[in-house]
């Protein structure tokens, strides 16, 4: 039996009138930037999370860029990230001029470890960017009680938790500034790059849309120097048709996430996450011992796997200049190596879920 770890080919035909559809509007109406699929994209995913304000802009990355820079972090000021993450956390950080303090992250829950955040801040930390990894949040109520004891500000980084909540509130509502990424492979996601900007704050909001577009909100008014990070009229009309869609697909991959989590050993160390914390899945991450013969040995087997992310952030080669000595990232050094992640998405059958699991079994 073939199980691709992804099949964006399956989701596609299987809302392809509708997408085919919202792309000919985008021709018809040749308005390719701004526009009313931005717009509406914009109001129905404010209204979604409960947020006031959306700004689409052109990726998740740069959603945390421009974030950073409204909230005026730069050179040097120091912003806490987790040690396991996509680099784009980090890379933002390094982007506006500031220093990435990793801190490590809890086994088995993939997301930063509070308990160690205190240490690492100092006069000059400016924010905290808590990764919500694979669908699960971070721990927010400590999170939230130093940022408002040291003053700091709380970026969430959403790019893997769509929908996914804390205590009865939407990932992305809870800092002071929500960040989602549409990567296509993303719970939610584009037919290319997208991303966007969630805030409550009215002036903050006006800011990021300003620095998202050369520094205006109005044609030939540069009130400051921007850039350009536009999410694009053809992604947000995607978006809005897979937004329709994306309730019903992240019940079915918790509802597939229950699966293996009454179907697979539990020496293999999956998350049991608490009932205050809905998770969405975008990874469903075990742990094993031989990593590469296993994933060869499933390989054999027609079952595709991935590893999210195989090294630690501060231990690439990219950030080792970069982050402060002070810290150690040895529970996410451990787990890093052992980590691997099992196709989990709603175009599945329950068939595909069950070989995978008896698959995995069998491992000795
Ligand atoms: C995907 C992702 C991003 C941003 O991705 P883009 O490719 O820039 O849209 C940021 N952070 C995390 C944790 C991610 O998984």
């Amino acid at each position: 039996m073939r199980v691709p770890f992804l099949d964006l080919k399956a989701q596609y035909q299987s809302i392809k009138e509708d997408i085919d559809l919202a792309i000919h509007d985008v021709l018809n109406k040749t308005s390719f930037l701004y526009g009313e699929h931005v717009s509406k994209f914009e109001r129905d995913w404010a209204a979604v999370l409960g947020a006031k304000h959306c700004v689409a802009v052109g990726n998740g990355t740069d959603s945390l860029e421009i974030l950073l820079k409204a909230l005026e972090v730069g050179a040097g000021d120091e912003v806490i990230v987790p040690s396991h993450t996509w680099v784009s956390t980090a890379e933002a950080v390094v982007t506006v001029g500031a220093t990435p303090v990793f801190v490590d992250t809890v086994d088995r829950l993939y997301t930063i470890d509070t308990t160690k955040i205190e240490k690492s801040i100092t006069p000059r930390t400016k924010a905290i960017i808590p990764v919500h990894m694979c669908g699960l949040s971070a721990d927010m109520d400590p999170i939230m009680r130093l940022a408002s004891h040291y003053k700091l500000w709380v970026i969430e980084d959403c790019a893997q938790s769509p929908l996914a909540e804390y205590k009865g509130r939407k990932t992305g509502t809870i800092g002071h500034a929500g960040s989602f990424s549409f990567y296509p492979s993303k719970n939610l996601g584009a037919y290319g790059d997208a991303g966007a900007i969630v805030v409550n704050d009215d002036d903050l909001a006006l800011k990021c849309r300003r620095i998202a577009n050369h520094g205006r909100l109005h044609r030939n008014d540069h009130q400051i120097a921007g850039r350009n990070s536009r999410m694009d009229a053809m992604q947000a009309a995607i978006l809005s048709v897979k937004l329709s869609h994306l309730q019903r697909w992240t019940d079915q991959r918790i509802g597939y996430a229950e699966v293996y989590r009454s179907m697979l050993d539990k020496r293999f160390n999956f998350t049991n996450p608490d009932p205050e914390y809905l998770h969405v899945y975008h990874l469903f991450i075990i742990q094993v011992d031989n990593r590469e013969a296993v994933v060869a040995h499933l390989k054999d087997c027609g079952i595709e796997t991935g590893i999210h992310y195989p090294t630690p952030v501060p231990l690439t080669l990219a950030f080792a200049g970069h982050s402060l000595e002070r810290n150690l990232w040895d529970v996410s050094q451990k787990y890093s190596e052992k980590i691997l992640s099992l196709p989990l998405y709603p175009e599945l059958t329950v068939g595909q879920l069950e070989f995978v699991s008896n698959e995995i079994n069998s491992l000795r």
